[in-house]
């Protein structure tokens, strides 16, 4: 069986990545669409066949409970809608996929894994590079002790956001955050997966130099994390600046990714002359091949709701470190997803 996914929000994200990777996914297909714009409907249906039955708007989206086309929905709108949109999906008792960042604090986390655990459905974050092969062999460096101990991991994502104040992403209602909630949940990532441990300090710094553009969401941030093995971490974070990349230097060597977080092919290179390659796959194909193995046979959760809402605690505590002025903010996360779902 293949399973059925709706896709929430048909922006830009569902129209040029995963429509079309759900094209190629072996264990899922796109079988409905919901959406705010009534003159996309048509579009949609015409384009990836989908009969009229599985096309929702916001207000009746409620109704997908009695469609037993729809496995999973797809949250794929702005970060603040992402919250309200997984609940009414868990409520409508179907699995749940919710786009990066998971929500806009750590409370909307807990109560969509609340919803998702109450009605008994799986709840997966949609971090397309955990099922990415280049990220994976880094995680593999780490846990196998390729280059022996990590000692450090810097992190840069970021790109210049030109010349549109007016989207969504530069509005605190809509994003609940600037740069660091878009493109730092990469970095923060490639830092756990870079030293495969949760951090147990923050401490962070902001800089704004188009303060006349970026009005309302952060712009630039840099943090520093200190991990429990000893390894010290670096990020930084932009809407401002093209940086995609990571770096990790251990007892015996080092390994990088540049880049490290796009839509790939990534590439990728170590102290050993090694070059870092595999054939090209759309990372959102195996992400979403990937849930629906764990829906469908039990395979393991690769991005589980968990992984979000730690994210998402270490944004907010970098929002408080810069709020005190730099001061160190420690962490008390539990250990566990630093390799994703790989044990
Ligand atoms: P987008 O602006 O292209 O699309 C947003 C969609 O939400 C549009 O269809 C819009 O009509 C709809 N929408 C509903 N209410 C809205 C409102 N009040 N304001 C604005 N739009 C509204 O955005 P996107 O790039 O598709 O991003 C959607 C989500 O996907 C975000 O959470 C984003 O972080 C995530 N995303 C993830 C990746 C990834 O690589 N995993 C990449 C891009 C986007």
């Amino acid at each position: 069986k293949k399973l059925g996914i709706a896709l929430v929000g048909l922006g830009s994200y569902s129209t040029y990545q995963l429509a079309p990777a759900l094209q190629d996914t072996q264990h899922c297909y796109l079988a409905g669409i919901v959406t705010g714009t009534p003159e996309k409907e048509k579009i949609w249906a015409d384009k990836y066949n989908i009969p009229k039955k599985n096309i929702y708007n916001y207000q009746n989206f409620d109704d997908i409970a009695k469609n037993d086309d729809i496995d999973v929905v797809y949250v794929v709108l702005p970060n603040s809608m992402h919250a309200e949109f997984c609940i009414r999906a868990a409520k409508a008792g179907k699995h749940v996929i919710c786009e990066k960042p998971m929500a806009v604090s750590v409370e909307e986390c807990d109560a969509i894994i609340d919803a998702c655990n109450k009605a008994g459905v799986k709840l997966g974050i949609g971090y397309r590079l955990q099922s990415e092969p280049y990220t994976n062999e880094v995680k593999r460096f780490v846990r196998e002790n390729t280059f022996g101990k990590i000692r450090y991991v810097s992190a840069d994502a970021g790109y210049y956001s030109g010349g549109n104040p007016d989207q969504w992403r530069l509005n605190k209602e809509l994003s609940g955050g600037g740069a660091l909630l878009n493109m730092g949940v990469y970095a923060i990532q490639s830092t756990i997966y870079g030293s495969g441990q949760n951090p147990i300090s923050v401490t962070a710094q902001e800089y704004s130099t188009r303060p006349e553009y970026f009005k309302d969401t952060d712009e630039t941030i840099t943090a520093q994390f200190e991990f429990p093995n000893g390894a010290v971490g670096n990020i930084m974070t932009s809407h401002n600046i093209n940086a995609n990349s990571m770096y990790v230097s251990a007892e015996t060597g080092w390994f990088q990714l540049q880049p490290a977080n796009n839509y790939g092919p990534l590439s990728g290179k170590t102290s050993k002359g090694d070059v870092i390659e595999f054939p090209h796959e759309s990372q959102q194909k195996l992400q979403m091949d990937d849930f629906s193995k764990h829906v469908l046979f039990d395979a393991p959760n690769i991005a589980p709701g968990e992984m979000g809402k730690r994210d998402m605690i270490i944004c907010a505590a970098i929002y408080e470190s810069i709020a005190k002025g730099g001061q160190k903010v420690m962490l008390n996360l539990e250990p566990g997803y630093g390799f994703g779902g790989i044990p």
